[in-house]
């Protein structure tokens, strides 16, 4: 993020150090998030304009959301920019794939074939015997020998020597999330670029699509999106963006044609 801030936006980003992010909600499931996705970016951001005594700030949150094959499907991440002096809020998001493997392990071989399909060691990775929700759990892991170590100590704590192996999520051992938020950074800074042309304010954005597309057969309105509705940051200005352009939506998209 820092480098983006930098060279986008000639600003400086200084790290806020003193807190545990845990505390606002895990993904190894000790800290159960409290309150939706961006009011835990939020919090974070003004946690961090505390502890440094700033204006701004900013802070980035992660979900995940299942899909047709697996328990950690999707990666949504949102970067929210806060400014206490205008009093407004800036969010950026970006949606990728997770990178979450998940297996249950009682052999060091089957250990080695998981790692090296859950990226390991660039993707770290965590450890627990017996259960997913087991306390005595090693995360980090990012070296053979520690997770090796980690194997060991497991299974020889768990009574039925399965050991729980699964990806660690958080961004800074998962370079496939760094990517996803490197991404929802740069449509942060896209949102702060572009500004108001009655105020002058940054974050003049689209905030809702208009469907109504017109079938290309018969010309019905369709659920494909015609027009998206922009709209400044302080409520004073918006209008509607035209997507049509004499584009028109696939028939097999239309409730008429096909319903
Ligand atoms: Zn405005
Ligand atoms: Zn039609």
């Amino acid at each position: 993020m820092a480098p983006l801030f930098a060279d986008a936006l000639d600003v400086r980003l200084e790290l806020a150090t003193g807190f545990d992010t845990d505390t606002f909600g895990s993904f190894s499931r000790e800290v159960v998030r409290q309150g939706n996705q961006l009011e835990a970016a939020r919090n974070k951001a003004k946690k961090g304009m505390e502890l440094l005594a700033l204006d701004f700030g900013i802070a980035s949150e992660g979900s995940f959301h299942p899909g047709a094959f697996g328990l950690f499907a999707s990666n949504l991440e949102v970067v929210v920019l806060v400014d206490r002096l205008q009093g407004l809020e800036i969010v950026g998001q970006a949606e990728g794939p997770s990178h979450h493997f998940h297996e249950r392990l009682t052999t060091r071989d089957d250990l080695e074939v998981f790692a090296r399909k859950a990226g390991f060691p660039t993707h770290g990775l965590i450890v627990r015997p017996e259960h997913d929700y087991d306390p005595r759990v090693h995360k980090g892991l990012t070296d053979w020998p520690a997770l090796h170590a980690a194997f060991g100590e497991a299974r020889a704590q768990s009574r039925s020597s399965v050991v729980c192996v699964e990806s660690d999520l958080r961004a800074h051992m998962n370079p496939t999330r760094m990517g996803t938020i490197r991404r929802a950074t740069q449509n942060l800074i896209g949102r702060i670029q572009s500004t108001c042309a009655l105020c002058g304010r940054p974050g003049y954005w689209a905030v809702e699509r208009v469907v109504g597309l017109p079938c290309r057969d018969c010309r019905a309105p369709t659920g494909e999106a015609q027009a998206e509705r922009w709209a400044c940051v302080a409520g004073d200005h918006f209008e509607i963006r035209d997507l049509n352009a004499g584009r028109f939506a696939d028939p097999a998209r239309c409730p008429s044609c096909n319903p």
